[in-house]
């Protein structure tokens, strides 16, 4: 079995393309949802520490006992619990890679965009 993290949305029409995208590109069996409303938004704030922990310990879950190795961290158009440019959500998507790094997870960790059709497209820093 082989897994791999999505730190994303709780928005439905982010569902599939993340787990379509991610099974595509890393032949994974299964993809490990971590969501929450503009979880980008709670990662770059750092303020709601008791949201934060808990996508810490769902990370480790996936990562320790799923043997995830690449933690994808998505933001999305249109999104309701995080509505800001989405230059903005970049910024935030830059510096959520920069707290969960912190966590030292033995996962790589990327990047990932999805556009007004629902397309995902890798982030680049
Ligand atoms: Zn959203």
């Amino acid at each position: 079995m082989k897994f791999v993290t999505a730190i994303n949305c709780m928005d439905g029409r982010v569902q599939l393309p993340a787990i379509e995208w991610l099974k595509n590109k890393y032949n994974a069996e299964y993809i490990d949802m971590i969501t929450e409303p503009g979880p980008i938004k709670i990662l770059d704030e750092d303020k709601n520490l008791c949201l934060v922990e808990s996508i810490k310990n769902r990370i480790d879950v996936s990562v320790n006992k799923h043997l995830s190795r690449v933690i994808a961290i998505i933001g999305h158009y249109d999104c309701a619990g995080n509505p800001v440019e989405k230059e903005v959500q970049i910024k935030q998507i830059e510096n959520s890679i920069k707290k969960v790094s912190s966590w030292n997870f033995n996962a790589d960790i990327i990047g990932l965009w999805i556009d007004e059709n629902w397309e995902v497209s890798v982030l680049k820093f």
